[in-house]
């Protein structure tokens, strides 16, 4: 660190050295290691990093439980990666969330304090950290920018993955204060994709409702049951465009505060549907289960500091759920 001190306008701001300065990075015959490759990030970036010319290290969950602190370690020092991208997470829609909190946040908060810590240890170059836009508070002024984090109550439904996460930006945060780490962190919105999870009791509402709007077309069902009261509104980011910014920030980035990673892209609930109903041709109705969760009723993020670093996503909403549709009919990617 310079040490530096700048004074404007009467407010001290410490910069964030000592990385600012530092040359952008090359990932060029790196080691990278991607954990949770086989995730819906994970699956993306290992191919998006292939333009990189990097070797891309990888371990499947069942070889390495990253939540094993020594199994991690010993893998750790065999493998020695230069840098990792921390995309490894226990992951759910509004009811996995709910219904098992002791494993959202148990196996998130092992994730982090692994990882993030066995990379001090190793000395990892560079380490970025995806987290979830849930960590907001619940009624955080929208769009929501980057210092709204911790000022006010979590949205209940899934405070558990939420506390994890923010656990694991402070991680980041706090060996980069203490040991100098370039440790960086992410904030994505909610994301979709091929490799997603369709599974109708544990995904996400956009995997699910693909699976089950299909269903619908193939039995010739009339109607289609959305959970809530459909008003509520999501953001959604296309993976490929996260992937991009990953690559992106780990290149550029090099502060100790976390970044948002948003699309501009939000619609309430019932527009997703009727979005997905047009993709699939469902002619159908949509009736609604008002005896689930809506969960928050808006989570739409403030990508401006991104979006000036020079990072902007590209895919349309419509695109994307042509792309994940295709995905799930015919597995091909
Ligand atoms: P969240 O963004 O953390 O709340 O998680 P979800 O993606 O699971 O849910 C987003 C919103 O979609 C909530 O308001 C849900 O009630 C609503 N929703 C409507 N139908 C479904 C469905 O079939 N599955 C899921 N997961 N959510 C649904």
């Amino acid at each position: 660190s310079s040490g530096i001190i700048i004074r404007v306008s009467g407010v001290q701001i410490s910069p964030s050295l000592p990385f600012k300065n530092m040359k952008k990075i090359s990932l060029k015959n790196k080691k990278v290691f991607v954990a949770g490759h086989a995730g819906l990030v994970g699956q993306s970036l290992c191919k998006r990093l292939e333009k990189e010319n990097c070797k891309i290290l990888y371990i499947n969950k069942k070889s390495l439980d990253l939540r094993d602190f020594n199994k991690t370690d010993k893998w750790l020092k065999l493998n020695k990666p230069d840098y990792i991208f921390i995309a490894a997470a226990h992951v759910g829609g509004i009811l996995a969330n709910s219904s098992f909190p002791a494993d959202f946040i148990y196996d998130n908060l092992s994730i982090a304090i692994n990882l993030i810590h066995l990379s001090h240890k190793n000395n990892i170059k560079k380490v970025l950290y995806l987290g979830s836009s849930c960590i907001y508070p619940k009624f955080a002024k929208q769009p929501i920018n980057e210092q709204s984090l911790l000022t006010g109550p979590l949205e209940p439904t899934n405070e558990w993955y939420a506390i994890a996460k923010i656990a694991g930006l402070k991680l980041c945060k706090a060996y980069a204060l203490q040991h100098k780490r370039n440790f960086i962190s992410a904030m994505p919105t909610n994301l979709y994709g091929p490799g997603d999870n369709f599974d109708i009791k544990s995904g996400h509402v956009l995997p699910s409702l693909i699976n089950k709007v299909h269903y619908a077309v193939k039995h010739n069902k009339k109607n289609v049951i959305l959970w809530g009261t459909g008003k509520p509104k999501r953001e959604f980011l296309f993976v490929d465009d996260l992937s991009e910014a990953l690559v992106f920030l780990m290149k550029n980035y090099n502060e100790k505060e976390h970044i948002n990673i948003g699309s501009g892209i939000e619609v309430s609930i019932l527009n997703l549907a009727k979005t997905i109903a047009k993709v699939i041709g469902f002619k159908g109705k949509f009736i609604f289960d008002t005896s689930k969760p809506d969960g928050i009723s808006r989570k739409f993020i403030n990508s401006k500091k991104i979006n000036s670093l020079g990072w902007k996503s590209k895919i349309s909403l419509l695109k994307g759920i042509e792309t994940t549709y295709r995905f799930y009919v015919t597995k091909k990617y």
